[in-house]
């Protein structure tokens, strides 16, 4: 990504606040509403001393931001990345913040990682990296303060590990603390796909709105992860073409179309993509061209679907951008100044904050399940995904015909409003103002 050594410190950080006074002239919101968004509630960093399978030592950097509170408990993943920095997290917990106000359900925002290449760690030396950022951070998060769940490079064994862990420390079973979780360990059913299907939901509403025939949409999709696979493989079930999809090695492109279910047989077997078309028979038979992730970007297609890290399309590509539409399945893939450019292209951005929000709402039935004690069939869990992304789409296109703004405007403006009747009915200055009293 190389990202982090290009900004400043607090770069991710400042341009994603920014959208909030993007949104604030638009919109006419209590300005104490604003100045409160523009700082994290509380931020912890901790050390997480571990030791590795050589004997030796080494010690972790690791955050957890809670951002807002007003609309509920904290929620937000956990990132194991190299470039895990306190900005990166502040950043991601106040998408977090918006993002679950857009699909009104009733958590604020917070996140966390730990500043690691998990690839170089056995699976035990994870494990016990997992369970220090816990035995760290067990104070800071619970079910009713702060829940986290999976992100990039976590999944749902971390998430058993982290419960497990904070169940020992509390002396008692304790599912609703951390989403994601395994099955057997009080996980929901839908879980594992719920952001690719959450944006795949955001998809077909476009379809039905722009009369799109699947067979003839071709969709690049950049990182092939968790949420990328999911997205594709949905798409390519209602005969959508997935002509380019990469990972952190490098992409692959076929104008015809790839047939999903097996490039995510051999992306989960063989831990890249890169296999597809460098291991002899296989390349042959996908018959498929290499590309740059920065030439998957680029591609004309009809829909791009960026599903990997932040800051992918920035002002140094976004003119070069061809897709029409763009679905941000990834947190924060274009940067604000990419977001101008796009929108004087006429490109429509469907944001983050909504369109891989379906993680998070499967995450919230998790919680629910467990406080509950009571567990839904899969059917279950996707028509309330369904309705919830179906009809906070629908909220946010209006709201975006309605003032002339571009979508992600119109997300910031729900996501306020929502945030904004919760800080105020807590008391502002206007509530005490002189007449009022
Ligand atoms: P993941 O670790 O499963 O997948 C990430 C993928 O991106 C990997 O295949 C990796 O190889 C690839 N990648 C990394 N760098 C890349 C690059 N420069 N170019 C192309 N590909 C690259 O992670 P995930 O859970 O699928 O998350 C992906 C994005 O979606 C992140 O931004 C995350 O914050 C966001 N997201 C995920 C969820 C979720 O529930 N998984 C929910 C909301 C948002």
């Amino acid at each position: 990504m190389g990202n982090k050594k290009n900004q400043p410190d607090d770069q991710i950080f400042t341009d994603a606040i920014g959208r909030l006074d993007q949104a604030f002239e638009q919109d006419h919101l209590d300005p104490e509403v604003l100045e409160r968004l523009k700082y994290p509630r509380a931020a912890l960093q901790v050390s997480v001393p571990v030791r590795m399978d050589d004997g030796s030592l080494r010690v972790f950097e690791g955050y957890r931001v809670r951002y807002d509170d007003s609309r509920g408990p904290g929620k937000g993943g956990i990132r194991f990345h190299p470039n895990v920095s306190l900005s990166e997290v502040k950043a991601l917990a106040f998408w977090m913040t918006c993002k679950c106000a857009v699909v009104g359900i009733p958590f604020g925002g917070a996140k966390g990682g730990i500043t690691v290449n998990p690839k170089e760690l056995s699976r035990l030396e994870l494990e016990r990296l997992s369970r220090g950022f816990i035995q760290q951070i067990a104070d800071f998060i619970g079910p009713e303060t702060d829940v986290p769940a999976p992100d990039v490079y976590t999944n749902s064994m971390i998430m058993g590990w982290m419960m497990d862990e904070y169940s020992k420390i509390r002396r008692q079973h304790t599912p609703a603390v951390i989403t994601g979780k395994p099955i057997p360990l009080g996980g929901s059913l839908g879980r594992e796909d719920a952001t690719g299907r959450g944006a795949y939901y955001c998809i077909k509403e476009l379809e039905s709105r722009r009369n799109w025939k699947p067979e003839k949409v071709r969709v690049a999709v950049q990182g092939f992860g968790n949420a990328g696979q999911h997205v594709a493989h949905l798409l390519h079930g209602d005969g959508y073409r997935i002509v380019a999809v990469s990972d952190s090695q490098g992409a692959i492109y076929k104008p015809d179309g790839f047939d999903v279910a097996s490039l995510m047989y051999m992306k989960n077997e063989s831990r890249r993509l890169k296999a597809v078309y460098c291991d002899g028979s296989v390349c042959e038979s996908v018959d498929a061209q290499q590309l740059s992730n920065a030439q998957l970007l680029e591609l004309d297609v009809d829909l791009l679907i960026p599903a990997a890290l932040e800051n992918q399309i920035t002002v140094d590509n976004a003119t070069r951008i061809q897709a029409p539409v763009i679905v941000e399945v990834a947190n924060g893939p274009t940067t604000s100044e990419a977001d101008k450019i796009l929108n004087a292209q006429g490109t429509l951005v469907v944001p983050d904050i909504l369109a891989n929000a379906g993680g998070v709402t499967v995450s919230y039935f998790e919680w629910v399940q467990n406080k509950a004690g009571y567990y839904w069939p899969l059917k279950e869990v996707h028509a309330k995904l369904h309705t919830i992304m179906q009809r906070e789409f629908g909220n946010v296109h209006n709201m975006m015909q309605h003032h002339g703004t571009d979508m992600r405007t119109a997300a910031y403006m729900l996501a306020l409003s929502r945030i904004g009747d919760a800080i105020s009915a807590q008391g502002t200055d206007r509530y005490f103002s002189a007449e009022n009293r």
